[in-house]
C-alpha cells in the first residue's frame, strides 16, 4: 500500500499547542514563526479589553472588544478559557477551535498560566503545553524595553509580573529556555512532530492494521 493511500485512512484528530511564557520572554515572535512554517496548525485569536497596541491589527492578533461585549461573550459560554492578565480581561473564543479540532487540523493558543489551567480541565487528552524561559532576569528586561510599545511604567509592571508567572513552569508538559528564537523553533517543532504522532490522535489506526494484518 502507498503512503498516500495509508494517509487516506488514518486520520488524525487536531492537538491544541499552548505557549506559555512571562512577557518578553519571546513567545509571541516564536508563534509567529511557527505559523509561517507549519500550515496544520493556526493561531487561536483571542479578544480581549486591552487597547490595541500600534503594531497590532484587530482579528488578526487579537479581537479588541469592550467590557460589556466581554462579559456577554462570558455569559453565552462563548469562551472556551478568560482570565484577567495586567487588568484586561483575555479569553478563547469557543467556536473556531472546536471548527479546526475537528477538521483535523491544530490550535495554536498564546494564554497564560490560567487560561492553560482551565484547558487542562476541559480537554487534557488535546492539550499540549510548552512553557517557554527566558536565558536570564537581564534579557527579559532587555527585550521588554526594546519592544518599546508600552510606557515604562507598564514594563516595571510587567517585570514584577514575571516573576510570579514563571512559578507555574511546572504545570507544563515541556520546558524551553529561549536563547536563539531559531534553535527554540526547531524545539516546538519536534514536539509537535511527535505529538501528532501519538497513538490515540490516530484515528482509524486500529482499522488500519487490521487491513494489513488481513492482508489488505
Ligand atoms: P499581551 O497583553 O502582552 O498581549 O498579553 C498578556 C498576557 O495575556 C500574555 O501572557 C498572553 O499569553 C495572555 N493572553 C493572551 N490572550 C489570552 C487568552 O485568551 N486567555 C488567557 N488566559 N491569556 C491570554
Amino acid at each position: 500500500m502507498s503512503n498516500e493511500l495509508a494517509a487516506a485512512r488514518i486520520q488524525r484528530r487536531g492537538l491544541m499547542l499552548v505557549l506559555s511564557s512571562p512577557s518578553g520572554a519571546g513567545k509571541t515572535t516564536l508563534s509567529r514563526l511557527l505559523l509561517q512554517h507549519d500550515r496544520d496548525i493556526e493561531l487561536s485569536v483571542s479578544v480581549t479589553t486591552r487597547a490595541k497596541r500600534p503594531a497590532e491589527r484587530d482579528g488578526v492578533d487579537y479581537s479588541f472588544i469592550d467590557h460589556d461585549t466581554f462579559r456577554a461573550m462570558v455569559e453565552r459560554d462563548e469562551l472556551l478559557e478568560y482570565a484577567q492578565v495586567f487588568d484586561h480581561s483575555y479569553g478563547t473564543p469557543r467556536g473556531p477551535v472546536e471548527r479546526t479540532l475537528s477538521a483535523g487540523r491544530d490550535m495554536l493558543f498564546d494564554i497564560d498560566w490560567q487560561g492553560t489551567q482551565q484547558l487542562v480541565e476541559r480537554a487534557r487528552q488535546d492539550l499540549v503545553s510548552i512553557f517557554i524561559l527566558p536565558p536570564s532576569t537581564e534579557e527579559l528586561e532587555r527585550r521588554l524595553v526594546s519592544r518599546a510599545q508600552d510606557p515604562p511604567e507598564v514594563v516595571a509592571r510587567r517585570m514584577a509580573k514575571a516573576a510570579d508567572e514563571m512559578s507555574h513552569w511546572a504545570e507544563y508538559d515541556y520546558v524551553i529556555v529561549n536563547e536563539q528564537v531559531d534553535q527554540s523553533l526547531e524545539l516546538v517543532k519536534a514536539i509537535l512532530t511527535a505529538e501528532r504522532l501519538k497513538r490515540y490522535r490516530q484515528v482509524g489506526l486500529s482499522d488500519f492494521v487490521k487491513s494489513l494484518r488481513a492482508g489488505r
